[in-house]
C-alpha cells in the first residue's frame, strides 16, 4: 500500500489518446504499415503491387496498386476507425474472406505520419486524393492516375517520438519490411510485388500460380530440384498444399518455413511444430524445415479476429488439423521421388543466413528468376516411390548429385574413412546401417527374413512375452519369426536380413524390450516409426562389429542411392561426416590445390 503513487480519479481518455493507443497496436514499424497497404491492395484485387521506401520506410512509403479502388466520396471514411467495406453490414465476421476487416489500419497509419491517399475506381475519370498529417485531414486533391489505389506515408511516428526510439536503423528495418513481403507473397503468390529501395528495385516478386516457383524467389532456387509437393486433407472439410524442402535443405532457424491459412499468413506454433515433427528423423535436431504450406479451411474453422495485426490466429480444432498436416508432410516426405534434376553444380550450397543474404543491399543478391526451361524439363514432381523405374546407377548419380565414395579403411571398428569426389567422408557404420534398415522398413513395411538352418531356442521375460503379443505384427514384420516352445521357452525360426547381412538373435530381445517400453524418447512420434527405429537399431551393424570391406561398399553404395538418408540416423544423429580437400588443404597450411 504504503509505495503506491496517490490515485487521480478515473477519467475518460482524450479521443485522440485512444486514437495512439490504437494506432500503436496496429503499427509497430514500417513492416506493419507496409503489411497493412499491401493487404489492402490483395483485397482490392490487384494483380500488381509497388512498393517504394525510403530510409528504410522510416521516411517514406509508399503504396501502389492495380485495384479497384475508392470511391472519391468514400476517402474521407477510408481513413476513418472502424470503417471498412469488407463486413457485410450486419457486422458478421463468421466466414471473413479478406485480409482486412477491422477498418483500423489505414486509421492507424494515418494517425501516426504525414499521409496521403489518392484512387481511381473505374467510373472515375481521374484519382481524387486526401493529405491527412497526424490524423487531421488537410485538403483533397485531384491527380492523373490509371484505375487503382496509391497511398503515401511520409515520417511515420512523427508525432509520438515514444515509438520512434524502437525503431531499427533504417537498413534493418528494410530487411523487416522484405521480410514481410516475403509472407506475404507466399500466401498470395498470384499477385505480383515489386520492391524499391530509394530509387533501386530490391524485390521482385511475379505474380505466379506456382507455388514452388514463388517458393524459389524466397528460400532460393534450390527448391526447385530439392522439394517434394504436400497435398493432403484436413478434418472438417480442407486442404494442406504446399511445397517443402527436401531434408537436406534444412536451416539453422525456423524463419525457412512459411505456414499461410486461407490466403492470410499466419503464425501457428502447433502447425510449424507439426510438420517438423514429420522431419524428426531426417534431419538433425538443430535444423528446421523450410517451405511453403496452404491451409484451406472452411473460414468458420479459422478465427482472424485474436490479435490487431491479425498475425496470429485460431484454428478450430487446431491439435486436428495439425496432426493431419503431420500426416500429409510424413506421407509426402516418405515418398518423395529423388530431385527431379541434379541440382546446378554452380549453385552455391544454401547457406544457414540466406535470409539475411539474399535481401536488404541490392537487387543482385536476390535469387535469380526461377529458369523457365528448367521447370518445364523437370514437370511436376511425381509423386511415386524412388524404386520403381530408374535403375540404381541413374539413381545413384542423381541423388543430390553426390559421387560414389571409394572405401579406404575403418576407424576402431567404427568409423568407415572414404574418399569422395571432394575430400574424406567419415561414415559412421551403425548409423548408416540403421538409416537404412529405417529407410527400407518405412518404404517396404517390412524386412526381408533369413531362416535359421537350426532354429534358436531363446527365453523370454514376461514383459518380453507379453510386448512379443502385444506387437506380434511388428516383430514379424521386422523379419523375425518366433514361436511357443514350452514355458518362457520360444523358438526363433528366422531373422531379418539385409542385403547380405543379418541381424544377431539377441536383436528380438532387445527389440521386445524396447517394444515393452514404449516410446523412446528420441523418436517422438508415430507407432511405426518407432517401431521402425527399434527394429533397425537392435538389427542394423553395431559399433565394435567387424564389418568386411565387401559390405562396407555395399552400404555405401546404398547410402548413396537414398535421396536423403545420409544425413541422420533415425534419432537425429549424424551418419556420416564430409571433410573438403579444402580442410584439408587448409589444416596442412597449403593455399591451394
Ligand atoms: P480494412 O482493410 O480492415 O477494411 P483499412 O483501414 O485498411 O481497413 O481500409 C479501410 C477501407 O478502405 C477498406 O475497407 C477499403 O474499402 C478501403 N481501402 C483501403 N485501401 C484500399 C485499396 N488499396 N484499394 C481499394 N480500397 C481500399
Ligand atoms: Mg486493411
Amino acid at each position: 500500500m504504503s509505495a503506491a503513487a496517490p490515485r487521480s480519479p478515473i477519467r475518460r481518455l482524450a479521443p485522440e489518446t485512444v486514437r495512439r493507443i490504437a494506432a500503436g497496436e496496429v503499427v509497430e514499424r514500417p513492416a506493419s504499415v507496409v503489411k497493412e497497404l499491401v493487404e489492402n491492395a490483395v483485397d482490392a484485387g490487384a494483380e500488381e503491387v509497388v512498393v517504394r521506401l525510403e530510409g528504410g520506410g522510416l521516411r517514406r512509403i509508399e503504396v501502389a496498386d492495380d485495384g479497384g479502388g475508392i470511391p472519391a466520396d468514400e476517402l474521407e471514411l477510408a481513413i476513418e476507425r472502424h470503417a471498412t467495406s469488407k463486413l457485410a453490414a450486419d457486422g458478421s465476421i463468421e466466414g471473413i474472406r479478406t485480409l482486412g476487416f477491422r477498418g483500423e489500419a489505414l486509421a492507424a497509419i494515418a494517425s501516426v505520419s504525414k499521409f496521403r491517399i489518392r484512387s481511381r475506381t473505374a467510373s472515375a475519370n481521374a484519382a481524387t486524393g486526401i493529405t491527412v498529417t497526424g490524423g487531421e485531414i488537410l485538403g483533397r486533391f485531384e491527380a492523373g492516375r490509371a484505375v487503382g489505389t496509391t497511398v503515401e506515408v511520409e515520417d511515420l511516428f512523427f508525432n509520438t517520438p515514444a515509438r520512434r526510439k524502437f525503431l531499427h536503423a533504417p537498413a534493418a528495418e528494410q530487411v523487416e519490411i522484405l521480410r514481410m513481403i516475403d509472407h506475404l507473397y507466399l500466401a498470395r503468390p498470384a499477385v505480383g510485388i515489386w520492391i524499391e529501395a530509394d530509387g533501386r528495385e530490391v524485390g521482385a516478386y511475379p505474380a505466379t500460380s506456382d507455388l514452388r516457383d514463388a517458393a524459389a524467389r524466397v528460400l532460393g532456387p534450390e527448391i526447385l530440384h530439392q522439394s517434394f509437393a504436400v497435398d493432403g486433407d484436413l478434418p472438417g472439410g480442407g486442404h494442406v498444399r504446399g511445397v517443402l524442402g527436401r531434408p537436406a535443405t534444412a536451416a539453422g532457424h525456423s524463419r525457412g518455413l512459411y505456414l499461410a491459412a486461407n490466403g492470410r499468413t499466419i503464425q501457428a506454433r502447433a502447425i510449424a511444430q507439426a510438420v517438423r515433427v514429420s522431419y524428426h528423423d531426417y534431419i538433425p535436431k538443430t535444423r528446421y524445415p523450410i517451405g511453403v504450406l496452404h491451409l484451406e479451411l472452411p473460414p468458420e474453422r479459422l478465427d482472424v479476429n485474436v490479435h490487431p495485426t491479425k498475425r496470429e490466429v485460431r484454428f478450430a480444432r487446431e491439435a486436428e488439423i495439425a496432426d493431419a498436416v503431420r500426416l500429409a508432410v510424413r506421407h509426402a516426405l516418405i515418398g518423395a521421388p529423388p530431385p527431379a534434376e541434379p541440382p546446378d553444380p554452380s549453385a552455391k550450397p544454401r547457406a544457414q543466413h540466406f535470409l539475411v543474404e539474399t535481401r536488404g543491399v541490392g537487387r543482385s543478391s536476390l535469387p535469380p528468376p526461377p529458369r523457365r526451361d528448367a521447370m518445364a524439363a523437370s514437370g511436376p514432381a511425381p509423386q511415386r516411390r524412388l524404386d520403381t523405374t530408374e535403375p540404381p546407377t541413374r539413381r545413384a548419380a542423381s541423388a543430390g548429385g553426390r559421387p560414389r565414395l571409394t572405401l579406404l579403411g575403418c576407424v576402431g571398428s567404427l568409423y568407415w574413412v572414404a574418399e569422395g569426389e571432394d575430400g574424406l567422408v567419415l561414415v559412421d557404420q551403425h548409423a548408416a546401417s540403421e538409416r537404412l534398415l529405417y529407410d527400407a522398413l518405412l518404404r517396404e513395411g517390412k524386412l526381408a527374413r533369413q531362416e535359421l538352418v537350426e532354429p534358436i531356442t531363446i527365453h523370454l521375460t514376461n514383459t518380453q512375452r507379453a510386448a512379443l503379443l502385444a506387437h506380434t505384427e511388428a516383430v514379424r514384420s521386422a523379419g523375425f519369426t518366433v514361436e511357443p516352445f514350452g514355458g518362457d521357452a520360444y523358438r526363433l525360426r528366422s531373422v531379418p536380413s539385409w542385403r547380405g547381412g543379418r541381424a544377431r538373435t539377441e536383436g528380438l530381445s532387445a527389440l521386445l524390450d524396447e517394444l515393452a517400453a514404449g516410446a523412446r524418447p528420441t523418436v517422438p512420434d508415430g507407432a511405426m516409426e518407432r517401431t521402425a527405429a527399434s527394429i533397425a537399431c537392435h538389427s542394423a551393424i553395431r559399433a565394435g562389429d567387424p564389418v568386411a570391406p565387401a559390405e562396407m561398399s555395399r552400404v555405401l553404395d546404398a547410402l548413396y542411392e537414398g535421396a536423403e538418408a545420409v544425413y541422420s540416423c533415425p534419432h537425429g544423429r549424424p551418419v556420416l561426416l564430409q571433410v573438403p580437400r579444402s580442410r584439408l588443404d587448409r589444416w596442412f597450411l597449403r593455399s591451394g590445390p
